[in-house]
């Protein structure tokens, strides 16, 4: 009896033993099966956004292909419009001889002036070419009210770094300066770029007015009905937008806009597209503090090259 009793003892022992390992094999197989569905779930998902992005892509080669031939067009009409001036204007001598002669650009040279210079040249020269009135040929700048720091020679600073993230870039940078001690005309600025067929002249200034409250980023261009280079109003507008924008996106300066004014000789004698960069205001004590800094510096600097990149990329 007691052996039979045992025995049973031992067999339900062994069939409870073997029951449970079935439940865990069921158990680990289902947990198996879920992770095998999920996957295969998400298989599907990778999948159908894979076909979503080549419909997208599709889409903008479409997009760009229309884009393209829009540009096109858009040459071609150029053309017919440059043709018709050009037939207008043989006969206009008194026009012609505000033109200046113009270079094709070649896209990856970019002209920097930094602004000013150590001592200002009060002599007159004309504000654009074949004009009758005039002004100083270069000022000294402004002075920052609370570093005492130069606008020309912040302006100075600032164009080496831009220069130097330039040519890392690739591009090639010619300087109007480069040292504090020169004497170079605005108009003369100009001529460089103009002579160099740059694609981008960019100025780099530092702002002054009576009040210590205005602080700000803002940048300059001609007006469509400049007498010298209107022409050239629509690229230096986009330059200087994209130049502006940029540059608050780096900085987080207060974003004051594009000014667009026919009254600088720095532009007028213009015949490539440019802008005026005004950094900062040096009569605001904070403003002027943090553009004395290395770390404000290097933000503008990588501001406008994002600027002057989507311009030309454009
Ligand atoms: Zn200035």
């Amino acid at each position: 009896m007691k052996d039979k009793k045992n025995r049973l003892i031992i067999v339900l022992g062994v069939l409870a033993a073997v029951l449970s390992i079935v439940v865990a094999i069921y158990k680990y197989n289902t947990k198996v099966n879920k992770i095998k569905s999920n996957i295969d779930e998400q298989r599907a998902e990778i999948n159908e956004l894979n076909e979503k992005r080549e419909q997208l892509e599709n889409i903008s080669d479409i997009a760009n292909r229309a884009k393209e031939e829009a540009k096109e067009e858009n040459t071609v009409e150029e053309k017919k419009e440059e043709e018709n001036k050009s037939e207008e204007n043989k006969d206009d001598n008194k026009e012609e001889s505000n033109k200046q002669e113009r270079k094709a650009t070649n896209k990856s040279v970019i002209v920097i002036d930094p602004g000013h210079q150590k001592r200002g040249n009060s002599e007159k020269e004309p504000i654009g070419p074949g004009a009758s009135e005039t002004k100083a040929k270069v000022t000294g700048g402004a002075t920052g009210v609370s570093t005492g720091q130069t606008e020309y020679n912040l302006n100075l600073k600032v164009a080496l770094k831009l220069r130097d993230a330039l040519e890392a870039k690739g591009y090639t940078v010619i300087m109007t300066r480069t040292t504090n001690d020169v004497n170079i005309s605005n108009s003369e600025r100009a001529k460089i770029a103009n002579e160099a067929g740059a694609a981008v002249f960019i100025r780099i200034h530092a702002n002054s007015v009576d009040s210590s409250s205005v602080s700000g980023v803002l940048t300059m261009c001609q007006t469509s009905s400049n007498v010298y280079n209107g022409d050239l109003a629509g690229e230096s507008y986009k330059l200087s937008k994209a130049v502006l924008n940029n540059f608050v996106e780096a900085t987080g300066a207060n974003n004051k806009g594009v000014t667009r004014t026919d009254t600088m000789s720095g532009i007028n004698w213009c015949t490539v597209p440019t802008t005026i960069v005004e950094m900062g205001f040096l009569s605001n004590p904070e403003e002027d503090e943090l553009m004395a800094t290395d770390d404000y510096q290097d933000k503008m600097v990588a501001g406008m090259v994002n600027g002057i990149v989507e311009y030309l990329n454009d």
